[in-house]
Order: structure tokens, then C-alpha cells, then sequence
């Protein structure tokens, strides 16, 4: 992705290696140690490469310095990165060293310590580490990162309004200049993808165009199926500013819908609003969703909410907080979500609705603000 690799200079990572450093103080973690990962990007805005070669961030308790374990042949690209260096010991490894060892002995005496570790470090790495560090005790980085990144600061928060803000404008422009009757999937979600890219969010993160039966299957596989008049077609796509992505649905009807199909969407939008308006610091994660299945299930139709009703946004498209029964977090302002409630009857249609939200203290405020009428496209 070479549109995050410049990121870099933009953000303040010295700033979120010292809220980390502070949190692990305030937990008792010695280490923590993440691997390549949006963890990794969070913390220095480096997409590196998941191999088989080790990569690893290690940052110690307090205010000492970071060090990152890379492979000679990466170097060169953190090399570059003048900001970085000033906050990070490189400790490059050659092709015939063993970056475990190395690792493990920057660690120093691991006995008593606790370390925490990313999840996405592979078991084959952490199983060596966990042999070449007997002592420490391993715990999960969540504890640290989950928190941190969950709440947005102003940076990341500019960034997911202008990525929310463009991808509107592409959606918008694709709906006045698009016929949909005769093209396939796949063709008319590189003609979306070609109005996002123009404005500089990327190839998008990801593109479900999932026409006819298809629209009932809310992770749909795109495909060269081609689109027909009478179809549904759900448009869930998203792209990125600096990283940060954007998550947008929205649902059309080629030729003119029946009045079940108009009348399902209705319920559908409702649900949406009434999760909107429900949005303040405080509501517990699972109110966010129930709100959503009460208009659905008071309607008839709640056996047709397959899902939960949204999912935190940021460097990944799927991540902390989640919308769903069972979580009592509060939500804080600084979270940034979706709310997409959806109905999906199968082999007929689907329609689901999805705007990314941001929490802030008063209120929800709406990254894509999108037409969300019933569109009729030809
Ligand atoms: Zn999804
Ligand atoms: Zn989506
Ligand atoms: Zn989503």
C-alpha cells in the first residue's frame, strides 16, 4: 500500500508510543511487543510486510526508547523515515542471524517481566520467544492498544471525516453518471472504485457490489454476474485517507421496486436513524444494538438482522468497539463506528444501510452523509 507509506510524516507518533508507554506503566506491562500489523501503523505508520522474516516493535515500560527488529532487506524503508529514527533504535538482523535471539536479548533478563503481545505476532515467532524468554509472563497487547486506538484523536479524526467525506462525493457522482442494467458486478464496482480513486482514497479496501438473491448475503462475494433490471443491489465499500478507511452501504433498486421492497427499506432506514439518534457517551455498546433490532423485530422482520449492528472503523475496517449483544462498554467520544442495520430475505433481496458515525460528547456525529433515499437507477 504505498499511499500509507508516506503517511508517516503527517501524525505524531511519538506521541502514541508515549500514551502506550503511559498505560503500560499504569498496568504493570513491561514490554510490548508488536509485530507487523495496523497495531504496527498505529504506533509508527509502517506497513510492513508480514513474512516469514521477523519484524517486531519493541517498546519498553516508561519513557526509554523503542527498538524494532528488521530484516536487512526491509531496512531501507524505515531507513528513510527521518522522523522514526529520531524515536527508534533499528536492529537490523542479516539473512544468516537469528532474529529470536536478537529480540530476546534486547529484552534483557525476562525473569519477573511481563510482556505484552500483539495479535497478530504469528505462533511461530511467539513459540520460540516464549522458549528463549523462561520468566516472563505473556499477555495480550490488547490491554494496551485496544484502548488507545478505539478513541480517535483529532489527527485520525480529520482524516476519517475527509476519507468519509470523499467517499460520499464518489458515491454521489457514481449514482448520476452510472446505468447498472446489463453490466456485471464486477464492472460497475470498478467504475465506483475509478470515482474513489480520482479523489485520492485509493484502491478502495473493499468493494461488495451484490446484486439480486446476491443482496441477501451481507458478505457477498462480487462477481461477473450480470446485474438485471428488478434487481436489488447493495454497495458496501470503503477506502482510506492516510490508512484510516471509510465504510458506506448503501442499497438501489434497478427498475421500479415493488411496494415490499419500498416498504422494507423504510424499516431498514428507520432502524438506521433511530440507532443514530440513540448515540451519546455512556450507552452501553449492545443498547447501541438493541435499538437497531427493536425497529426491525416491532416490524416483522427480526429473524432477518443476521448481524450486529456495527463495528468500530479506523485503521481497519473491522475493529474495537463492536456493536453487539453481549458488550456492556460504554461508548466514549473519539469512537468512530458503523450503523448498518440490515434485512436479508433470502433468494429474494436485502437492503441494508450503513453510515460510519462518529461518538462525540454530544451526540453522534455522521461521517457519510450521502443521499439515503430509495434510489431507482436504470
Ligand atoms: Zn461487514
Ligand atoms: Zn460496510
Ligand atoms: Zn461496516
Amino acid at each position: 500500500m504505498a499511499a500509507t507509506e508516506t503517511t508517516g510524516t503527517t501524525m505524531d507518533y511519538a506521541a502514541r508510543i508515549a500514551r502506550a508507554q503511559g498505560e503500560m506503566a499504569r498496568q504493570g506491562i513491561d514490554w510490548l511487543l508488536v509485530a507487523p500489523s495496523s497495531d504496527l501503523v498505529y504506533l509508527l505508520g509502517y506497513p510492513a510486510h508480514t513474512s516469514e522474516r521477523l519484524t517486531a516493535l519493541a517498546t519498553p515500560q516508561g519513557g526509554g526508547e523503542p527498538f524494532i527488529v528488521i530484516p536487512r532487506l526491509e531496512a531501507p524503508r524505515l531507513g528513510a523515515r527521518q522522523d522514526l529514527l529520531e524515536i527508534l533504535d533499528l536492529r537490523v538482523w542479516e539473512e544468516t542471524d537469528n532474529p529470536i535471539q536478537l529480540l530476546a536479548s534486547g529484552l534483557g533478563n525476562p525473569q519477573g517481566k511481563t510482556i505484552a503481545v500483539s495479535d497478530q505476532m504469528w505462533s511461530g515467532f511467539l513459540l520460540k520467544l516464549m522458549a528463549a524468554a523462561p520468566g516472563a509472563t505473556f499477555v495480550n497487547a490488547d490491554l494496551v492498544l485496544k484502548g488507545l486506538r478505539q478513541i480517535k484523536a483529532a489527527d485520525e479524526i480529520a482524516c476519517m471525516r475527509e476519507a468519509g467525506r470523499l467517499t460520499d462525493e464518489a458515491w454521489e457522482e457514481f449514482v448520476a453518471t452510472t446505468t447498472l442494467a446489463g453490466k456485471t458486478e464486477n464492472a460497475v464496482g470498478q467504475i465506483l472504485a475509478a470515482q474513489m480513486a480520482k479523489r485520492g482514497l485509493g484502491p478502495p479496501a473493499f468493494m461488495i457490489v451484490a446484486s439480486g438473491a446476491g443482496s441477501a448475503s451481507p458478505h457477498y462475494l462480487t462477481s461477473d454476474k450480470v446485474i438485471a433490471e428488478g434487481d436489488a443491489v447493495v454497495f458496501d465499500f470503503g477506502g482510506n485517507i492516510e490508512g484510516y478507511k471509510s465504510d458506506i452501504t448503501r442499497t438501489v433498486h434497478v427498475g421500479e421496486p415493488s411496494a415490499e421492497f419500498r416498504a422494507v427499506y423504510a424499516i431498514v432506514d428507520e432502524a438506521r436513524a433511530q440507532t443514530f439518534a440513540a448515540i451519546r457517551p455512556g450507552l452501553p455498546c449492545e443498547e447501541v444494538d438493541a435499538v437497531a433490532r427493536r425497529v426491525i423485530t416491532d416490524a416483522g422482520y427480526g429473524e432477518y438482522f443476521i448481524h450486529r449492528v456495527g463495528h468500530g472503523l479506523g485503521l481497519d475496517v473491522h475493529e474495537e468497539p463492536y456493536l453487539v449483544g453481549g458488550n456492556r462498554a460504554p461508548l466514549r467520544p473519539g469512537m468512530v463506528f458503523s450503523d448498518e442495520p440490515g434485512i436479508y430475505l433470502p433468494g429474494r433481496f436485502g437492503i441494508r444501510i450503513e453510515d460510519s458515525v462518529l461518538c462525540t460528547e454530544g451526540g453522534g456525529e455522521l461521517l457519510n452523509n450521502a443521499r439515503r433515499d430509495l434510489i431507482v437507477m436504470r
